[in-house]
């Protein structure tokens, strides 16, 4: 059980700069996934924690002692950080116990540790096998048995999932949560994948372009990020031009009420797809249906207002919502209100 900190990292290689000041703290015993698109540093950022990058700027503290920056570098293998690859991790002559006692003191070999941390990853009796005998996600839980068995201060695991089929990715990112919730761990997921990180981390960390935008809780994340990229990228958003007038935001979909005290003005306002319902044939504002997207439990449902305005409702049962046809459009719960254009960045097709 450690508590990592990160404090104003600067990672560069050549005339890339990876990480631009991150700072990020990792509570003890908990996970902690680190989410942002693909290029924004999660990578790096894991290296730079485990030791095999040096940075160009910044601290990094790991139970209060300084392991990098201001001139040190603590070596990789005296960090005590275990890392979890995205595949192939495995050593393919050695059977799954060596793979798992091969980072221990030949003490430790002869406790059952090895057996321990295989029950708690499901693989309790898989000791014998070798890895080519194993399916790609029970590769996965040896290497993360393998990762907790010497007790690490940290596991970090990078997209340790993206190369499994979505079904099995979903127990696995369960499984191994409990497993390092069992053992006491403190872990570090990086990840694309936004309801990955929602879903079984304590603490969200959203990266983009080497910078922390926004560390807190799943549910904080999601229903107040930080600026309208955030609010994109972790979910499905509505962003609407809006004018606040005394607490109220009047919109294309009318006048909704305001999260949080907002002065007077012009604003952008975010609604998710949940907080808009469609009725048949409701007065006030109506929406001509344009298109479904079915997936299973739910469909996303695109609608033009009057006005022109396309947005998008989440519903559970999209068969009652006739393609072409004019439904009323309501707006459950308060929006969300960000300045406008604090966020050039956003992408046009948020709102479509
Ligand atoms: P992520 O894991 O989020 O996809 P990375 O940490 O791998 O991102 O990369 C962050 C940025 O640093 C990218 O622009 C990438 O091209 C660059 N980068 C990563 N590793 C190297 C390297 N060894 N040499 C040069 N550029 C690199
Ligand atoms: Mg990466």
């Amino acid at each position: 059980m450690s508590e990592v900190v990160l404090d104003g990292v600067v990672k560069r290689y050549g005339r890339v700069t990876a990480l631009a000041g991150a700072d990020l703290s990792v509570p003890s015993g908990q996970l902690t996934a680190v989410l942002g698109p693909s290029g924004c540093g999660k990578t790096t950022l894991l290296r730079c924690l485990a030791g095999f990058e040096r940075l160009d700027g910044g601290e990094i503290r790991i139970d209060g002692a300084v392991v990098a920056g201001g001139g040190r570098h603590l070596p990789a293998h005296r960090r005590r950080i275990a890392v979890v690859p995205q595949e192939g991790a495995l050593f393919p002559h050695l059977r799954v116990a060596e793979n798992v006692g091969y980072g221990l003191d030949r003490a430790t070999r002869r406790t059952d540790r090895v057996e321990e941390v295989l029950a708690l990853v499901g693989l309790a009796g898989y000791g014998d096998r070798m890895p080519h005998q194993l399916s790609g996600g029970q590769q996965q839980r040896v290497a993360v048995a393998r990762a907790l068995a010497p007790r690490p201060s940290v596991v970090l695991l990078d997209e340790p999932f993206s190369a499994l089929d979505a079904g099995l990715r979903a127990g696995l990112r369960h499984d191994v949560r409990e497993a390092l919730r069992a053992d006491g761990a403190t872990g570090v997921l990086v990840t694309h994948d936004q309801g990955e990180a929602l879903s079984v981390a304590d603490k969200v960390v959203v990266l983009r372009d080497g910078r922390v935008v926004q560390a807190a809780a799943p549910t904080t994340v999601y229903r107040e990020p930080a600026d309208p990229w955030v609010a994109g990228f972790v979910g499905d958003a509505v962003l609407l031009p809006a004018i606040v007038e005394s607490g109220t935001a009047r919109t294309a979909l009318g006048v909704l009420p305001v999260a949080g005290a907002v002065a007077d003005g012009p604003v952008t306002v975010l609604l998710r797809p949940e907080q808009i319902r469609l009725a048949a044939g409701a007065g006030g504002v109506t929406g001509t249906v344009l298109r479904h997207d079915f997936h299973g439990h739910d469909a996303l449902v695109g609608l033009r207002l009057g006005d022109g305005t396309a947005i998008t409702a989440r519903v559970l049962d999209g068969a009652a919502v006739p393609m072409d046809g004019e439904v009323g459009v309501r707006v459950d719960g308060a929006a969300r209100v960000f300045p406008v254009d604090t966020d050039r960045r956003v992408p046009v097709d948020l709102a479509a």
